[in-house]
């Protein structure tokens, strides 16, 4: 592939599974992430050998506006470009709105949508000038559709199919494609995390919640693998997907064709 990718979000889960799929293509990655640094610094090691491509990691707090445009000037600095953007990190709170914590609610809408706006800030000019760039942003189903209790993170991720289309236009005719990734439920720390929330919000129990809610809406009645988002950006990289642009991509087993 011979591209430099910045991966946000890229230190667990899905970031992580498209950060590997990324590097396995042949790209060099820039890693960033929160999380314990000796661990860090195992999984950049390991991908890097694995893969034998350049595998950099940046600790930027993407809760701070200055942090995403800090990764990208960066990455162009030690990497010598951008040619790959994934706006990948995300948290979630799951609250009736009336109680909706406001520091819950501004700190989802800076990460997962203000940090994508930033970090496509600073890469947009440098992919413009090159004729080549390729934006993706791991988005939702959630995107697409709600759930009730989650209205901070069903608010950001429409709000990121709607700079994704936007960028998609401003970069069409210099090479630079944007799209977006909407996936189900997909096994990770995130679902994990949220499962118990849900059981308290609803009053049920964890295997409620597994099969009755979380996968209710899913008709494959399966989680998805990282691997499969992985693979589906390195598509959207690739020269074949350059005409695929403004795209919201549902990665849900059904979920949203219902
Ligand atoms: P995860 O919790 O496994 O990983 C999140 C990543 O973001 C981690 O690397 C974490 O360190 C990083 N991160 C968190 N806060 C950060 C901050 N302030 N600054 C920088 N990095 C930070 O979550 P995941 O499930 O892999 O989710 C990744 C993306 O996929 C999110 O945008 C999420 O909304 C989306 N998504 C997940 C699912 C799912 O089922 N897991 C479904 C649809 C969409």
């Amino acid at each position: 592939m011979g591209k430099v990718a910045v991966v946000t979000g890229s230190t667990s889960g899905i970031g992580l599974g498209i950060a590997q799929a990324l590097a396995r293509a042949g790209a060099d990655v820039m890693l960033n992430g929160l999380g314990d640094q000796v661990e860090i610094e195992k999984i950049r090691a390991s991908l890097s050998a694995e893969a034998g491509v350049r595998v950099g990691y940046h600790g930027a707090d993407l809760l701070n506006a200055g942090g995403a445009a800090a990764i990208v000037t960066d990455t162009i600095e030690r990497l010598g470009r951008v040619d790959i953007l994934v706006n990948n990190a995300g948290i979630q709170h799951v609250s009736p709105i009336e109680d909706f914590p406001v520091e819950k609610w501004d700190a989802i809408i800076a990460l997962n949508l203000s940090a994508a706006f930033h970090a496509t800030r600073a890469a947009f000019a440098p992919m413009k000038a090159a004729g080549w760039g390729r934006i993706v942003n791991v988005a939702s189903a959630h995107g697409l559709v709600a759930s009730p209790f989650k209205s901070a993170y069903v608010a950001a991720k429409h709000g990121v199919l709607g700079l994704t289309k936007t960028v998609a236009l401003e970069g069409a005719e210099h090479g630079v494609t944007c799209n977006a990734i909407c996936p189900g439920y997909v096994w990770t720390p995130l679902v994990e995390n949220q499962i118990d929330a849900t059981a308290e919000a609803r009053g049920i129990s964890r295997d409620d919640v597994i099969r009755n809610v979380l996968l209710a809406a899913q008709p494959s009645k399966r989680f998805a693998d990282v691997d499969e988002l992985g693979a589906l950006t390195v598509f959207l990289c690739s020269e074949a997907a350059r005409s695929i642009t403004g795209a919201a991509m549902p990665v849900d087993g059904g979920w949203t064709a219902q």
